[in-house]
């Protein structure tokens, strides 16, 4: 404070009286002084005497005015005309205390001034706190990736802040003022009057929802263009808002509400992705098994409260197995998903198809009045699959063997419906395939002894169940035996003998082919060497190799070890490896079997004829023997047809490729003088002996020997 007083006694005084009131005092006597002063310090308070002997205070006002606008000033004066009064309040004076005054008055007036201006400074201070958090408040609220909003009591849009527009596409100041129901999803409408009325009956705890809301490209476009993809999936929680009210009882008025969204379209879309790989297969898209059962149980629980019929079918490509080996995964893919689509092409709306494993497909029908629906449908599939399919330029025909069981005859729980259906379909398999059968009691029997071969097979080799029979390869001009075939038989303990044909191709399935093998591969070089030790005379061994066993990475080492165990040299040791299983990996194959024919093992193509050899690829082969097919052979009766043409033409190529030419399946000596007349070298049949066991064999080659 500047105190400005002429008279050095009355200055003291007031000086001491404002002493406690204020926190700095600056004196002056003159207005020269004063002016000093003004121009070194501030003021927040000037009291003025009108009257200086160098000048008078309105000057200083007007300095002060000029210079310190803040400054108050309080003009002090004996003056008493009203004149002077005026024009310091004119000028901008706080007050005007007329001399001599009241200690208490001035005082008043110079702590209210204090006050005033305490008052002032802390306002100053709110705003611009007030307007920092706001500034802080706008920058959280737009750059929150949530949508913020606020709706009046009608609901209607009062505030939005930017993330409106990343997540529908609108800006703030569009839907400002317009109807929240405006941006929700036509089918959701409900669900969010319901919500916001809540908040309007005082449901004012916040709670996650989720909501389904329209981009504004979605509501401009017609709705024959709309996409699922335009369609935002947020989780919404929301909040009521109410005028305080009065006296803390019962609820205020409804003002509105406001709320965060979240966009949730990718988790959403994240989670239907992972919904739908679980239960659907990629390749087709179809219902998986797990899907499939789900489906069924639901069906049936329909059914039986409704006392309907419901047939389950179960549906395997014929030979698709053939086309994956020969043609590639690719076009096998490429078949199944043509299959499938020319399968729904088949159904109803309501039907089920699943791809339950590679070739195989279930379809449930669950309104069927007869059994001879379900048969209507099946051979409607049968007949659709007369047409080709072109997969990557190849012409392919799909068979289908179809079992059909008919809930609740043939089974009332998922299960059950399913294994007999399963049944019937192998059943249909059995019958030549492309065809479809119903379940029956019997087959039941007939196919738990399928399963029950599996089972035994586990085992039957430590129980020594398996043992290796020998059938003759017989020199066709001489009559004389050349070599011996390996074909394994299981002696079943209560079956008796089984046929290979019934048990490789389970074992094959359930990968008892390699033990069992490896088994028949040491017992025939073992038997092979016994004969060559006996001196009888140098024949060779024919052992048959699945598959299977040549894919084991570790097949030329096994066999090798087996070969050094019994036969070091590894002459007259032959194997015999069907068409396609040559043409599954061609390539893993060649280089393979490479290894073994540079050991001394001589290869021979089984059951030549019934593949899709080529010249090309035998060539590249290290190749020693053809065997003609046997059911080449059954088809040579007496004149010139078909299988004829067919063996004439072998014999030929063969011939010309420098192999060595193997007929299967000899039976009568009709076949013998044919083969004979197209200069085929060996064969192997019932007419000379079937396979027998090593015991009889030998008897065979000591016979052959004399
Ligand atoms: P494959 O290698 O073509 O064997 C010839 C099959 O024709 C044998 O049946 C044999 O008994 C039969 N056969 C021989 N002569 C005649 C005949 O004059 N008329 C008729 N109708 N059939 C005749 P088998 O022993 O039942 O073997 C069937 C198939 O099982 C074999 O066909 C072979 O592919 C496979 N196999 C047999 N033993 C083994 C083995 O140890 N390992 C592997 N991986 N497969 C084997
Ligand atoms: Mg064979
Ligand atoms: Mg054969």
């Amino acid at each position: 404070m500047l105190i400005v007083e002429d008279e050095p006694r009355y200055l003291e005084s007031t000086r001491l009286l404002l002493a406690q009131h204020v926190q700095a005092i600056d004196t002056a006597i003159t207005a020269g002084q004063s002016f000093a002063l003004l121009m070194q310090n501030s003021y927040d308070l000037a009291l003025l005497d009108l009257h200086l002997p160098d000048g008078n205070g309105h000057e200083i006002m007007a300095y002060i005015r000029e210079h310190q606008p803040d400054c108050r000033v309080i003009i002090a004066s004996g003056d008493s005309q009203i004149d002077a009064a005026i024009k310091s309040l004119r000028m901008g004076a706080y007050d005007y205390l007329r001399k001599p005054y009241e200690p208490e008055d001035l005082i008043n007036t110079v702590r209210n001034v204090v006050r005033k201006l305490e008052l002032e400074r802390e306002n100053v201070r709110m705003a611009q706190q007030i307007e920092q958090s706001e500034q802080w408040h706008r920058l959280l609220v737009n750059t929150s990736p949530d949508v913020i909003y606020t709706l009046d009591a009608r609901g209607r849009f009062t505030y939005l802040n930017d993330s409106i527009q990343r997540t529908l596409g609108f800006m703030p100041g569009e839907l400002v003022g317009r109807d929240y129901t405006t941006i929700i999803s036509h089918d959701q409408a409900e669900t969010a009057q319901h919500h916001f009325n809540e908040r309007r009956t005082g449901e004012r705890a916040t709670r996650n929802f989720e909501l389904l809301l329209r981009r504004k490209d979605d509501l401009l476009s017609s709705l024959t263009e709309r996409t699922s993809d335009q369609r935002i999936v947020v989780e919404l929680s929301s909040m009521g808002m109410y005028r305080p009210a009065r006296m803390g009882l019962g609820m205020g008025e409804f003002l509105g509400t406001y709320g965060v969204a979240r966009d949730i379209s990718a988790r959403k879309q994240a989670e239907a992705t992972i919904t739908f790989q679980a239960y659907h297969d990629l390749l087709t898209g179809l219902p998986n098994r797990s899907l499939f059962k789900d489906r069924l149980g639901q069906a049936m629980v329909h059914a039986k409260r409704h006392g309907q019929t419901m047939a389950t079918l179960f549906l395997d490509m014929d030979h698709f197995k053939v086309v994956n080996d020969t043609l590639g995964h690719l076009v096998g893919d490429g078949l199944l998903q043509a299959l499938a689509q020319r399968l729904r092409d088949c159904l109803r709306e309501g039907d089920t198809l699943s791809r339950i494993g590679g070739d195989e497909f279930m379809l449930l029908l669950p309104h069927i009045r007869s059994r001879d629906n379900a048969a209507y449908i099946a051979q409607k599939i049968i007949s659709s699959l007369k047409q080709p399919f072109y997969v990557e330029g190849h012409e392919l025909y799909a068979g289908m063997s179809i079992g059909i069981a008919i809930y609740p005859d043939d089974g009332d729980n998922i299960e059950t419906l399913i294994k007999h259906a399963d049944i019937a379909m192998y059943h249909a398999k059995d019958h030549g395939r492309n065809d479809y059968k119903f379940f029956t009691q019997d087959l039941h029997k007939s196919f738990t002894g399928r399963l029950a071969i599996e089972n035994e097979m586990r085992h039957a080799l430590e129980k020594k169940e398996f043992e290796v029979f020998y059938q003759p390869q017989v020199a066709v001009e001489s009559q004389r035996v050349r070599g011996m075939e390996a074909l394994v038989r299981w002696n079943h303990p209560t079956r008796g003998i089984v046929s290979p044909t019934d048990f490789i191709p389970i074992a094959e399935e359930c990968g008892l082919i390699t033990p069992i093998s490896e088994w028949v591969m040491d017992e025939a070089c073992r038997q092979a060497q016994l004969w060559r030790s006996d001196v009888l005379p140098k024949i060779s061994m024919a052992i048959n190799l699945s598959a299977r066993q040549i894919e084991h990475p570790q097949f030329v080492e096994k066999f090798m070890h087996c070969l050094r165990q019994h036969v070091p040299d590894g002459h007259g040791i032959e194997i015999e490896i069907t068409e396609s299983t040559l043409m599954r990996d061609i390539d893993g194959a060649i280089s393979k079997l490479r290894k073994l024919a540079d050991m001394g093992v001589e290869i021979s193509i089984d059951d030549f004829g019934t593949g899709y050899s080529s010249l090309s690829y035998l060539k590249k082969l290290p190749i020693n023997t053809i065997k003609i097919d046997r059911s080449f052979i059954h088809d040579l009766t007496g004149h010139m047809n078909n299988g004829s043409t067919i063996v004439a033409g072998i014999a030929a190529m063969a011939k010309g490729l420098n192999l060595k030419v193997v007929a299967e399946g000899v039976e009568t000596q009709e076949q013998l003088d044919y083969l004979k007349s197209l200069g085929c070298d060996i064969y192997q049949g019932f007419f000379y002996s079937r396979a027998v066991n090593a015991e009889a064999a030998t008897e065979i080659l000591t016979r052959n020997q004399a």
